[in-house]
């Protein structure tokens, strides 16, 4: 047996043996593990799955044990995500820290940065939240305002970061700051960490058409961030914010495979709603439905060949974006075709989409346009992409 088999079989007996039956179906509604200060589970069987994974090192497997990961290699690393794909199993941890600052840091951060940030992160004991975009600057990100003015052995921050998902129940964030303001937009911008606690945070919840509401703005009135929680080069945070929403459009452009798909599962709903006619709109209507399922499957085996070259230090950085835009684009279609398919029954509102989708569909249908928001809209999307991969002549630089 080659080592390669030899390690998959013992991935596989591990996960067999440590990943609760329970924890190997959808995650409902809600019941995702966010790492933090104030992480909390929903059944014995979340803790002993989240314990054993951290453990392990398995929340960032192919970090450095040195920082809590578990130290595997490439190949590893794509082993052990197709078993836990396998077994279906749920992610044991959500933490933005590991999908996106994280491996920023790896790259910039210095050794005590990397000592002091990566290894809560792998134990689960911080919660990010990512403060980039402010009232006028979304897409235009590098046009933010929020100031952090040099004092010494600190930086005095004022401002205002909106659209900032789960602020409110964020231990520490990680955020874009104009540390000078005479320079061009592009070269006045650093990145900062900072504790969610100090002095001068205050954190306002934002409500949202679809009833669930992660958004808050948090407001900056003279908060003090020491120096050494600049990552990177002072005014050098345009680089370090490409490469993290990089990292945030692979994650998002992986929701997919532990998330909707399997509850909102559109071939078997369209056994359920489809009319058994031939009249010629039902006949189109199972047409859309059966190339919407080709494009997902297409879609899913896409994302493992990017992980692939991904591992293999190919670059695959313009691409991220390409993923971004298929998938969110997917899932707003999807969610279209089941509406038409699910008709008046698709109007629920409330109730656990997992268990009847018919109670949750118009809820979820709404949420699917945020996700071609979310980590630079679509739009956005297609001019990285004509820039970064098609090179296209420059236009303005955005988001
Ligand atoms: C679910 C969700 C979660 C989010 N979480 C966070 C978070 O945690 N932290 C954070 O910092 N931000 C977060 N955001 C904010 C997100 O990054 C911004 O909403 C996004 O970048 C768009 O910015 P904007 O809302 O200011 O829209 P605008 O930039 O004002 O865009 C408005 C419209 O104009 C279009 N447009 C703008 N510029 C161009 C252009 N150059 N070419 C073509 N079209 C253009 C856009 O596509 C869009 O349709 C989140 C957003 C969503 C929806």
């Amino acid at each position: 047996m080659s080592t390669t088999d030899e390690f998959r079989k013992e991935v596989r007996a591990w996960l067999e043996a440590n990943c609760p039956p329970s924890m190997r179906t959808p995650t409902p509604d809600g019941a995702l593990v966010f790492g933090g200060r104030k992480i909390s589970f929903q059944s014995e069987d979340q803790r002993l799955w989240f314990e054993r994974m951290r453990d392990k090192g398995w929340f960032a497997p192919d970090w450095p044990a040195a920082y809590g990961g578990g130290g595997l290699n490439a190949e590893q690393t794509a082993i052990l995500e197709a078993e836990m794909r396998r077994l279906h199993c749920r992610p044991a941890q959500i933490n933005l820290g590991i999908w996106m600052l994280g491996p920023v840091v790896l790259e910039f951060g210095t050794e005590e940065q990397k000592q002091a940030l990566l290894t809560p992160m792998t134990r689960g004991e911080i919660r990010w939240c990512q403060g980039f975009s402010e009232p006028n600057a979304g897409s235009d990100l590098a046009s933010l305002k929020t100031s952090a003015v040099d004092q010494g052995d600190h930086f005095l921050v004022n401002g205002t970061k909106i659209w900032t998902s789960y602020g409110d129940k964020s231990d520490w964030m990680y955020a874009l700051v104009r540390t000078d303001p005479a320079a061009p937009k592009h070269r006045g911008i650093s990145l900062i960490v900072l504790d969610m606690q100090s002095p001068g945070i205050t954190v306002t919840p934002i409500d949202l058409i679809s009833g669930k509401s992660s958004f808050c703005q948090v407001f900056f009135d003279n908060v003090k961030v020491p120096k050494g929680q600049l990552i990177g080069p002072l005014n050098g945070g345009w680089t370090l914010a490409k490469a993290l929403l990089q990292h945030e459009r692979r994650a998002m452009s992986k929701f997919g495979e532990f998330s909707l798909p399997t509850h909102f599962d559109l071939m078997s709903l369209a056994e359920r709603y489809l009319p058994q006619t031939t009249a010629p709109a039902d006949i189109a209507l199972r047409a859309r439905a059966v190339a919407m399922s080709m494009e997902e499957h297409s879609y899913t085996l896409t994302v493992q060949r990017m992980g692939e070259e991904m591992r293999a230090r190919q670059n695959v950085s313009g691409l991220m974006s390409i993923m971004k835009l298929v998938h969110s684009e997917q899932e707003k279609d999807k969610f279209e075709i089941l509406l038409d398919l699910m008709g008046h029954r698709a109007l629920g509102w409330e109730g656990d989409e997992f268990t009847d989708p018919e109670l949750a569909l118009c809820k979820a249908w709404l949420g699917s346009f945020a996700q071609t928001i979310a980590g630079g809209s679509s739009e956005v999307q297609l001019n990285v992409i004509a820039k970064r991969v098609l090179e296209l002549p420059e236009g303005k630089e955005s988001k």
